[in-house]
């Protein structure tokens, strides 16, 4: 099989290898439904309760705050659809640069709900003052108002000011959602230091299996079932658990959270020698995102180029990367954080996204700056 080196890291992960080993017994052997009441489906609760456990303990949680879904996608369309409102009538403040997940999720509601995009700045960051200013208009006793900011941006990898963004949601009355799809796993995340009232997550972004996530819902948020059925996950998210795919994301983020500094530091590492062997290379190229980013996440807007160009030069020599978030690989207009961040188009255009991960290694690093600098020279 042709080399590939993978450094698409924000699109999706490699599993686990102790996630996978911890998932083959309830895919084999011990395949009970966890709602029965029989002695075979006792390990499958058990497994189900341990790893609700493990996750909520990650966050800093209680596990009866965990819900289990089917990923990212699903956990922000909950979040944004779903808070209780007795007058039928709700306000989304979101921003511009958040994941389609949650712009299609509002896009949706658009005529029953009242939707608010706030702006960022070059560095794709949301202030606290432009939420301020639309919160202040807005009457927070009449109809629940949701502010949804995302924890760290898939594209340009920029982490927002959560902790401040949320009290100021919380000062006017508001709940605060965020889409931490991106940042668990890969910096720390404590939910009572955040004081968040829901986070969303997805397993397959921190070495966990594909179609598994969850949603935190602090107790006592009003929130309404999502998926009406046999009474699951307390009733707000009905369905047969998906045991093997819950038990793999468990240990697949209680591993990363354990070794969250040495992946940092490693990721940090390559990240810095990449930049620098591009940067000797005298390309003419920008880095987007903020200073205070995700570990490995690098996007770069190379002046005059075309960055769909230099996405499939790389995969000829096996590399993948990414030209902005992995739903926008068939879309080759420039993506809607792009544009944001107000860059001009001659860089615009020329934009990749090279996301590195735990099992990235310096030598590839070596080739990917290789490659690329043939490619752009
Ligand atoms: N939110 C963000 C920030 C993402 O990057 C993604 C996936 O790319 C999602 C949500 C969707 O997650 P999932 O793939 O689990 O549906």
């Amino acid at each position: 099989m042709k080399r590939i080196i993978y450094a698409d890291n924000a699109a999706t992960t490699r599993l686990d290898p102790e996630a996978l080993d911890a998932m083959i017994p309830y895919l084999k052997d011990s395949y009970g439904n966890a709602s029965q009441p029989y002695s075979f489906s006792r390990e499958p609760r058990n497994a189900l309760k341990l790893s609700r456990e493990r996750i909520a303990e990650c966050i800093g949680a209680m596990p009866e705050e965990i819900i289990f879904t089917s990923g990212g996608t699903e956990s922000d369309n909950w979040a944004i659809k779903g808070l209780n409102s007795k007058t039928n009538s709700l306000t989304v403040i979101t921003s511009c640069v958040e994941h389609h997940a949650v712009l299609n999720a509002c896009k949706d509601i658009e005529n029953r709900a009242n939707i608010k995009i706030l702006p960022v700045n070059e560095y794709g960051e949301v202030s606290c003052e432009s939420l301020k200013k639309v919160l202040c208009e807005l009457d927070t006793t009449a109809s629940p108002v949701l502010v949804s900011v995302m924890m760290a941006n898939n594209e340009i990898g920029t982490i927002q000011p959560i902790k401040d963004l949320s009290r100021v949601a919380h000062e006017y009355g508001a709940y605060f959602h965020t889409d931490a799809v991106q940042a668990l796993g890969h910096i720390g995340v404590d939910v009572n230091d955040l004081d968040v009232d829901m986070l969303s997550a997805s397993a397959h972004k921190f070495n966990g299996p594909k179609g598994i996530g969850f949603l935190y819902v602090k107790s006592g948020t009003p929130l309404l079932p999502f998926i009406n059925g046999g009474s699951q996950e307390r009733g707000m998210r009905s369905g047969t658990e998906n045991i093997a795919s819950i038990v793999g994301m468990s240990i697949a983020l209680s591993k990363n959270v354990e070794y969250l500094e040495a992946n940092t530091k490693k990721i940090e590492f390559l990240e810095k020698s990449l930049l620098r062997q591009l940067r000797e290379s005298g390309l003419d190229f920008v880095r987007n995102g903020s200073n205070n980013r995700i570990p490995g996440n690098i996007s770069l807007s190379f002046n005059e180029c075309d960055g769909e160009m230099i996405l499939h030069r790389m995969d000829l020599k096996g590399i993948c990367i990414s030209t902005g978030s992995a739903c926008d690989s068939v879309n080759t207009q420039v993506s809607h954080v792009i544009k944001a961040i107000g860059l001009t188009n001659s860089y615009a255009e020329g934009t990749i996204r090279i996301s590195l991960g735990k099992n990235n290694e310096p030598e590839e690093v070596d080739v990917i700056a290789d490659e690329l600098i043939k490619i752009l020279s």
